[in-house]
C-alpha cells in the first residue's frame, strides 16, 4: 500500500490512481526571470523522488512542469533590461535545464511555457465569464469572483470570514489576509511596455495561476492524479488554480496535492528576495559534487524543514562514497565460497520500498539501506560472499540508486583507470619490479585513492 499526506484533507490517505498502473503528476515549474537557487531544487528533488519511486513501484508516469515565462517579475525584468521577454526567459529556461542535468533529475514528459497557451487562457476565462464567477472590470482586467465558488479556500484551511469578498487583488502573489477576487486577466500597464497580448478584454496578459490550470488540464485531463509544489504555492497559487478549474469544468481537479517544505538559510526561506540564496553551478565551483547536493536534498523528509549548510553536503558525500565504496568491492569478489546474501538482498528492496511508501519516508529507508551495507561490508570483510551473490547485491544496489541516483559517477571513467594503475602495479610486484610498484603507488595516492593488499588480492579506495 502506497499513503500520501494529502494537503486537501490534511491526512495521510491510500493513494490510488485514477487509471490503473497511471499517474498524471503535475508539478509547478520555475519562474524563468533569474537562476533557480537550492531552494527551488529541493522541490525539483523532491518531485523528483517521487516520481522514480512511482515508477519503481510499476507505475507508468506522465510528468508534465511548467515553466512560467508570463508573470510579474519575467515582465519587470525583460523591461528594466530593455531586452524582449523571450531574450529573459529563454535565457534562464536554459539554464535551468542545464542544472536539471547536473543534478540527474528526471527531465519532465512536457515543459509548456505560458506564452504557448495564451489562446488557452483566454479560452477558460470565457468559459469562466459564461459561468458567472469572472467579471471584467472598467480598465479591461477581468477577475475570479470568489463568492461564487463557495469551496474557496479548502486547500489552505481559510477561515471564510477572512475572505474579503468584493475586493480585488492584482499582483500575482499575496497572502492569506489577502483572499480577495484575484485576476485572470490583467489589463496592460504602461510598465509593462510592449509585453502584452490581445484578448476580448483588450490588451494585457494573463494571471500567473490560471497558466497552470490551463496547460495541467490541457495536457493531463481536466482531473488527474497528483499536484505538487512548495509549501509557499498553497495560498494563494493552487488555491486559485482549483477554483478556476473546478469552477470551469464543474469536476474535480486533482486528487492528491503534495507541498514540500522549505530548504532553510540560518532559519530563513532560501529565496530571491531575502539574496540568500546559492546556484547549483557555485556550489559544483566551490568543489562539491552534483550528487552530494542531491543526496543532501533527498534525504531530508519533504514535509520537514531543512536547514542548508556545508557540513551536510560534506556528510552527503560520505554517505555516498560509502555506497560506492561498496560497489567497487563487490565487483572484485572473485570467490566460488558459499554464502548468500540473496534473502538479504530481497527483504532489504522490499523493505525500503515499503517505508518509502508511506508518504516518501526517505530518512526510514536510507536507515533501511545502510543496515545492509553494513552487513553486505562484514560479510566481504570476512571472505563469505561468493561471486554470485556479489551479483545479486550489486544487483540490489543498484536498484536502489535507481531512486538515489548517485552511486554511478563522473569518475566512473576515472576508475578504468584506477583499475588499470592497479594490475600494473600487481604485474610489477609479480616482476619483482619493487621500485615500478612504489611508484604506481605514490601516482594513486595522488588520485586520492589507497590500496589494501587483501587475500582476494587488490582492492582500492578513496580516502
Ligand atoms: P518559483 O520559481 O519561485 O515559482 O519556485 C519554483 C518552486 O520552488 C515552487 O514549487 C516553490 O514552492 C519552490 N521553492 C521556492 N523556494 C523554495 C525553498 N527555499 N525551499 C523549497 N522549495 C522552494
Ligand atoms: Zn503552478
Amino acid at each position: 500500500m502506497i499513503t500520501f499526506y494529502n494537503t486537501l484533507n490534511r491526512k495521510k490517505e491510500e493513494f490510488i490512481p485514477l487509471k490503473k498502473g497511471k499517474v498524471g503528476l503535475y508539478t509547478c515549474g520555475p519562474t524563468v526571470y533569474n537562476y533557480a537557487h537550492v531552494g527551488n531544487f529541493r522541490a525539483y528533488m523532491f518531485e523528483d523522488l517521487l516520481r522514480r519511486f512511482l515508477e519503481l513501484s510499476g507505475f507508468d508516469v506522465h510528468h508534465v512542469m511548467n515553466i512560467t515565462d508570463i508573470d510579474d517579475k519575467t515582465i519587470r525584468r525583460a523591461n528594466e533590461e530593455k531586452v524582449s521577454l523571450n531574450e529573459v526567459t529563454d535565457k534562464y529556461t536554459a539554464i535551468f535545464h542545464d542544472d536539471i542535468r547536473t543534478l540527474k533529475i528526471l527531465p519532465a514528459h512536457n515543459y509548456p511555457r505560458a506564452t504557448d497557451y495564451v489562446k488557452k487562457m483566454i479560452n477558460l476565462i470565457q468559459v469562466l465569464e459564461k459561468k458567472g464567477v469572472a467579471y471584467k472590470t472598467g480598465d479591461g482586467s477581468v477577475f475570479f469572483k470568489i463568492s461564487e465558488y463557495p469551496e474557496y479556500g479548502k486547500l489552505a484551511n481559510l477561515d471564510p470570514d477572512s475572505q474579503k469578498v468584493g475586493k480585488r487583488v492584482e499582483n500575482d502573489e499575496y497572502g492569506k489576509e489577502e483572499a480577495r477576487d484575484f485576476a485572470l486577466w490583467k489589463a496592460k500597464k504602461e510598465e509593462d511596455g510592449n509585453i502584452f497580448w490581445d484578448s476580448p478584454w483588450g490588451e494585457g496578459r494573463p494571471g500567473w495561476h490560471l497558466e497552470c490550470s490551463v496547460m495541467s488540464m490541457d495536457l493531463l485531463g481536466e482531473h488527474f492524479d497528483i499536484h505538487c509544489g512548495g509549501v509557499d504555492n498553497i495560498f494563494p497559487h493552487h488555491e486559485n488554480e482549483i477554483a478556476q478549474s473546478c469552477a470551469a469544468t464543474n469536476s474535480a481537479f486533482v486528487n492528491v496535492w503534495l507541498h514540500n517544505k522549505h530548504l532553510l538559510v540560518n532559519g530563513d526561506k532560501m529565496s530571491k528576495s531575502l539574496g540568500n540564496f546559492y546556484k547549483i553551478p557555485e556550489l559544483i565551483e566551490k568543489g562539491y559534487s552534483a550528487e552530494s547536493i542531491r543526496y543532501t536534498l533527498l534525504s531530508t523528509h519533504y514535509r520537514q524543514e531543512l536547514n542548508f549548510t556545508f557540513e551536510k553536503l560534506k556528510a552527503s558525500q560520505k554517505a555516498i562514497n560509502r555506497l560506492r565504496e561498496l560497489k567497487r568491492r563487490l565487483l572484485c569478489v572473485d570467490l566460488e565460497a558459499d554464502g548468500s546474501v540473496d534473502e538479504k538482498c530481497n527483504k532489504m528492496i522490499s523493505d525500503f520500498r515499503k517505508t518509502l511508501g508511506e508518504d516518501l519516508n526517505i530518512s526510514g529507508a536510507l536507515g533501511v539501506l545502510f543496515i545492509w551495507v553494513n552487513e553486505v561490508f562484514l560479510l566481504l570483510d570476512n571472505n563469505k560472499i561468493s561471486k554470485n551473490s556479489a551479483e545479486c547485491a550489486l544487483n540490489t544496489l543498484c536498484k536502489i540508486d535507481s531512486i538515489l541516483n548517485v552511486v554511478e559517477c563522473p569518475e566512473e571513467t576515472l576508475d578504468c583507470n584506477i583499475d588499470e594503475l592497479i594490475q600494473q602495479r600487481v604485474d610489477a610486484r609479480a616482476n619483482k619490479d619493487w621500485a615500478r610498484a612504489d611508484e604506481i603507488r605514490v601516482e594513486l595516492d595522488a588520485l586520492g585513492v589507497v590500496l589494501e593488499d587483501t587475500s582476494n588480492g587488490t582492492i582500492w579506495k578513496r580516502k
